[in-house]
């Protein structure tokens, strides 16, 4: 195995290190994907919510099309939002996410959240992350289907060769441990909010044990959501930045790192993927030089950093949304 590869429970090999899709602006979407597979990234982490799935598998095709990479090469996660859990909803989504990357196959699916909310056609309306009005309140409630209902659907859609490997994200040990009574295909990913203020200790030692591939996060922990509207920003506001604490600035001046790829390799030293996302040049590049043969964090620097954990959760809807979905409780 590439020390710059995670292999997932399918066999699958998924990269280390990759580009996250959340927040590119509409305008360059394409554009920066095809960049990033030019300067070296080859995992790209997107999703329906993120409404840029089409760009993104546009910026893929124009790179084979020149062949700077084969479809194999790259690797795409993408997943299934939470109004799309019912059976005959998951498979179409599946199908018609797959289409609209256009690339044949999606590598990873992953459940976004583990929560079910109800139907609503995915072009009736403007999408707003959330299905949320002006107000964050969420248009669609919660609905009644059931996640093993969900999960039988996305192996459906390994079955019929849309995707190749499937997990879920933002789900925590009781889910996880539940799924694996029934999976007929294993849960090869898990992704969360894994940052130094939000370690999650026990979670990755199950994991890591359970031979699910990790995928970090929001890295830079409260950075993400500093540039989202007040509601999200709440928690994140006054919080120190990572970039600032000393533990993180020493560690970088002793390898001669920028605090930012201390902050990723404190992940990938331990076999946790990363996706980090940037739309500046120089710091997409740095974000890539963090994997097996890039510098290695000291015992005490990873333990130091590990330290900073304080259980912040930023992307917590139990905390941004006007009625909460209390997911993490
Ligand atoms: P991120 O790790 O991309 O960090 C975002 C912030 O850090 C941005 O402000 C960016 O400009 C800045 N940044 C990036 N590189 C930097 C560097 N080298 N130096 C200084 N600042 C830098 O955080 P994110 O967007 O929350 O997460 C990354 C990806 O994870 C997303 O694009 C998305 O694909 C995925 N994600 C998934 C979920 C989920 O629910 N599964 C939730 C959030 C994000």
């Amino acid at each position: 195995m590439s020390p710059d590869t995670i292999r997932l429970a399918t066999g699958h090999e998924m990269p280390l290190i990759g580009f996250g899709l959340w927040k590119i602006p509409s305008n360059q979407k394409a554009e920066s994907v095809y960049n990033a597979i030019k300067i070296g990234y080859r995992l790209f982490d997107g999703a329906y919510d993120y409404q840029n799935e089409k760009e993104a598998g546009e910026g893929i095709r124009r790179a084979i099309n020149e062949g700077i990479v084969t479809r194999e090469d790259v690797f795409v996660t993408t997943k299934l939002w939470n109004n799309y859990h019912r059976r005959e909803h998951a498979l179409v989504m599946a199908k018609a996410q797959n289409d609209a990357w256009g690339l044949g196959y999606i590598d990873l699916y992953l459940i976004h959240f583990p929560i079910a909310t109800s139907y609503i056609h995915p072009e009736s309306l403007n999408y707003p992350s959330w299905w949320m009005d002006h107000e964050h309140k969420i248009v669609t409630p919660r609905a009644e289907v059931p996640i093993h209902e969900t999960w039988q659907a996305i192996e459906e859609a390994v079955d019929a060769g849309i995707v190749r490997s499937i997990g879920i994200s933002n789900a925590q040990a009781q889910m996880l441990y539940d799924i694996q009574t029934y999976a007929r295909h294993p849960i090869s990913s898990l992704q969360i909010d894994h940052h130094p203020y939000l370690v999650q200790q026990d979670l990755v030692l199950l994991s890591q044990e359970a031979k699910i591939a990790l995928t970090a996060y929001s890295s830079f922990g409260p950075q993400s959501f500093l540039e989202l509207p007040p509601a999200f920003r709440a928690r994140a506001k006054d919080v120190a930045s990572l970039f600032d604490v000393e533990v993180v600035k020493k560690a970088a001046a002793a390898h001669q790192k920028t605090a930012a790829q201390v902050l990723l390799r404190w992940a990938t030293q331990r076999n946790i993927a990363v996706i980090p996302k940037s739309n500046n040049p120089r710091r997409l590049q740095e974000n890539l030089e963090v994997g097996a043969s890039s510098f290695d964090l000291t015992k005490d620097e990873i333990d130091g950093i590990t330290a900073l954990d304080r259980g912040l959760r930023f992307n917590d809807p139990g905390f941004y949304l006007q009625q909460p979905l209390r997911i993490f409780a």
